[in-house]
């Protein structure tokens, strides 16, 4: 994947912080550019296309969850990578319900920053891939259309919430969902899941995925994600 291909903006008040993501990101070929407000990021996404943004919360005028509303009035593809000075579970989740992709708290380590930078990327460059029927990965193979699961070619028996579930946070893979989020996903169609049995069915589904069970995360005190990068046994 060419990375000097991503334009990555960062939408932070902070001279020094900008600064410094701006460089480290500079350093691994992607092209970055700044805004020192939420006002300028809008003004500049009216010309420009960025394939993800780095966005402070704390910003002065428009705060980067209130950006985060604008930005669902734009029809913008751009990944959004939050970072926040706020740490508590409940404001990691409500930036992430605001649609943030994902989220880092300050202070952070550049290489954090970086990984996050590069899962969130690659997620945005797979889109065509996952937008096809089938998801095969590792092993690990879904046929949206005809509801099929197997692992290294053994069909895996879930139960549709199971189901579901594996569905939505694959077609989301690399983005922490919160449990509220994945209720409201795979709520209907016959399905009833709540707060607690969301976690009862996420037990079930990593029972059944065995050695595969590490590729969904728990995000303790928030909710699950699909992680791609895991050890798999060989
Ligand atoms: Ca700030």
């Amino acid at each position: 994947m060419n990375l000097a291909a991503f334009k990555v903006h960062v939408v932070e008040d902070e001279i020094e912080i900008r600064e410094l993501m701006s460089l480290h990101l500079s350093r691994q070929g992607y092209h970055v550019t700044e805004s020192g407000s939420s006002e300028e990021a809008l003004d500049k996404m009216k010309t420009h296309k960025f394939d993800l943004l780095i966005l402070d919360w704390m910003l002065p005028g428009m705060s980067g969850v209130e950006f985060l509303d604008r930005l669902k009035t734009h029809s913008t593809q751009s990944r959004v990578l939050m970072v926040t000075a706020k740490s508590e579970p409940q404001d990691i989740v409500f930036g992430l319900e605001k649609g943030a992709d994902d989220y880092l708290t300050k202070p952070f380590d550049p290489s954090v920053f970086l990984a996050r930078v590069k899962v969130l990327l690659r997620r945005s460059g797979q889109q065509e891939t996952v937008a096809q029927n089938i998801f095969d990965i590792d092993g690990l193979k879904i046929n949206f259309d005809t509801y099929e699961v197997s692992l290294k070619g053994q069909p895996l028996h879930l139960t549709p919430s199971e189901y579901k579930l594996l569905a939505i946070l694959i077609q989301h893979q690399g983005r922490v969902l919160t449990r509220d989020q994945l209720i409201e996903r795979v709520q209907g169609e016959g399905i009833s899941v709540t707060g607690r049995t969301v976690d009862t069915h996420i037990f079930g589904l990593r029972k059944k995925l065995a050695e595969w069970a590490d590729h969904v995360d728990t995000i303790r005190g928030i909710g699950y994600r699909y992680k791609s990068d895991v050890n798999l046994p060989s």
